[in-house]
């Protein structure tokens, strides 16, 4: 596969800062309006913060001058009032950071459903459901801190740092020159270590992403690995799978902490130089009690912005990879493209296979050079051992892949020149496992098609012999199925299926037959409603009983890639040397099974 998710990260990756200002600047642009209240909030918000040291300053030296308890009243009220608009700020801030972050990250979430609802057959078999959840909710809540506050904190922690060795210089120049250089410094060696922990956490969030689809996987099976015993071995993966996350994860986390580490040093340095320097100016009495208090005020508040500014670093760098593998999904290409021209007519419709081959690996084709035409209203009876091709060949008409040579007509228009929309709304297919999902039954049979009226619906379900069944549910369609269809039998759940077809009326239908018995009382009704849905309309049915087969106007044999045999089907029935004359004669279950 070209496309492969699970790619190791390169040495350093990076995602280029063009991708991070274009990703930022398509799900910001429409919150223009709360991100410009962001900023307004930060500003107001660092405004306040420088100014609190400056009254109590004032408080400290007037107290020590034994000044008029008036003023220093009044500094403490104002103290008082500046720390609770302060906090007030704070608190509006984050929450229209937490709203703007939210609303980028779910716009992002949606749009990466669509693209994969919307990705080829190809790219989902080799990706576990589990993969792409950790891919599409993992990665972005990654990138949601990223949205929400990134550049404004980074920006405004850089204002604040400005907004601080300006106040330093203006109270002292030589305070304020050192602490600038220091800063500076301070942020090259923080600035110099953002990249240390990218691919390690790019390597994490892999492993995170196969313990889930591993788990994913597990569960959906469970019921197979109860019957065979295979619960020890799913313990052991687990194990295996967990360790792997747990070892890449301390790693990435141990990098991570080499920052904070670097950071905190620096800033204890920079604490001891600024309490040297503040104690030396005051023994000199170039400057009073308050301001040293002042300088130590400022300095602690230099905490802040370096911590925050290493903090964000380090969730750039998380960033920095979920945004890597978000692009790369974003990159991943459907195959299948819409054709040219356009929808189909309504009514029967021709299918013609024209020298067809197709595999799904590089291996040996499994559809090998196969050519056959089915005029409209005719129905084949398609035939053949397990894993013959027969579902295969299907797949090729509903454009689910397209072949590697030949054309597949329907209509007598090549599939490749239609859009994949009108192509799939003009088959309707009833597969081996019926798809139900947990939702009513109505969605479940309109495909949450709500032009669909209930009276057709209910008509249908009756015509098919589904009305004592309907009559007993509960909340009639508005009944929630459960997820699977649990709790219907397979023959319900194949005439769901069949009342699916129905309402949307195709040209053709493709019936792939299940190859379990089902009671004879139900597979009447099968029968009766396969008459139905044949009627007016052009079929293919991969048949695993005789009863379904006689309805078929023309045959094809599979085996081994190839159309062993094909013809009308009343002539093979009576050509005693035919392959369809021995399997009717030793019956279809025992060979075909
Ligand atoms: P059955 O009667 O059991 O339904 P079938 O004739 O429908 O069998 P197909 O499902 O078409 O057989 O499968 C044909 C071959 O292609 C099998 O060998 C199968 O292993 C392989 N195959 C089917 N689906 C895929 C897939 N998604 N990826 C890779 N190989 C596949
Ligand atoms: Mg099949």
């Amino acid at each position: 596969m070209a496309h492969n998710l699970t790619i190791a990260a390169p040495a350093r990756p990076q995602v280029p800062l063009q991708h991070q200002r274009a990703l930022l600047a398509r799900y910001l642009k429409p919150q223009r309006g709360k991100v410009a209240l962001l900023g307004a909030l930060l500003f107001a918000n660092i405004g306040l913060q420088l100014a609190r040291p400056l009254i109590v300053r004032t408080f400290i030296d007037v107290a020590l001058a034994q000044g008029p308890l008036d003023s220093l009243f009044n500094a403490g009220l104002l103290f008082l009032a500046v720390a609770l608009v302060n906090q007030g700020v704070a608190v509006a801030e984050t929450y229209v950071a937490e709203d703007v972050g939210w609303t980028a990250t779910n716009a992002m979430r949606a749009d990466l459903v669509f693209h994969c609802l919307h990705l080829d057959m190809g790219f989902h078999n080799t990706r576990t459901p589990g993969e792409l959840i950790e891919r599409i909710d993992g990665d972005v809540t990654a990138l949601a801190n990223f949205f929400s506050r990134f550049v404004l904190l980074v920006a405004g922690n850089a204002v604040l740092l400005a907004g601080v060795l300006v106040m330093l210089a203006r109270e002292d120049w030589r305070v304020g020159a050192v602490m600038t250089v220091v800063a500076l410094g301070a942020l090259w060696v923080l600035a110099r270590s953002r990249n240390i922990g990218v691919a390690a956490t790019t390597e994490e969030r892999q492993a995170s992403a196969k313990l889930f689809g591993f788990l994913e996987e597990r569960l959906a099976g469970l019921d197979d690995l109860r019957a065979n015993g295979g619960g020890a071995h799913t313990m052991r993966r687990y194990y295996e799978y967990m360790r792997d996350f747990f070892h890449k994860w301390r790693h990435a986390w141990m990098l991570r902490a080499i920052i904070i580490l670097i950071a905190v040093v620096l800033f204890v340095a920079i604490f001891i130089l600024v309490l040297s320097l503040g104690a030396a100016l005051y023994q000199a009495g170039a400057v009073s009690l308050g301001t040293v208090y002042l300088f130590s005020a400022y300095v602690g508040m230099l905490q802040r912005p370096l911590n925050q500014i290493t903090e964000q670093m380090q969730d750039l760098q998380k960033a920095s990879a979920s945004m890597l593998r978000v692009e790369e999904l974003y990159h991943i290409e459907r195959q299948i493209q819409d054709g040219p021209g356009d929808g189909l007519p309504r009514g029967a419709l021709a299918v013609e296979f024209a020298d067809v081959t197709f595999g799904y690996g590089d291996e040996t084709p499994i559809i090998d050079g196969v050519s056959f035409r089915l005029a409209s209203g005719e129905v084949l009876g398609l035939l053949g051992r397990t894993g013959s091709g027969k579902t295969t060949l299907t797949r090729l008409l509903l454009r689910l892949y397209d072949p590697a040579a030949g054309i597949v007509r329907l209509g007598g228009r090549d599939v490749r020149d239609l859009p994949v929309e009108a192509l799939r709304r003009a088959i309707g297919v009833v597969t081996q496992d019926v798809q139900l999902f947990r939702a009513t039954v109505r969605d479940n049979l309109t495909l949450f098609d709500a032009t669909i009226p209930d009276d057709r619906i209910v008509a249908v379900l009756r015509d098919l012999g589904l009305g004592g069944w309907l009559d007993s549910l509960p909340d009639g369609l508005d009944t929630e199925l459960e997820a699977g269809g649990r709790s219907l039998s397979a023959g319900e759940a194949q005439l769901l299926a069949f009342t699916r077809v129905f309402l949307r009326d195709p040209g053709l239908v493709i019936l792939d037959e299940a190859s379990s018995r089902l009671d004879r009382a139900t597979e009447q009704l099968i029968e009766r409603a396969v008459d139905k849905l044949l009627a007016g309309r052009t079929g293919i049915i991969i048949a695993h009983r005789l009863g379904t087969v006689e309805r078929a106007d023309r045959i094809l044999i599979l085996d081994g890639g190839q159309a062993a045999e094909q013809g009308e089907r009343a002539r093979l029935a009576h050509d005693p040397g035919s392959r369809f004359h021995h399997l009717l004669r030793t019956g279809l279950e025992e060979v075909l099974a």
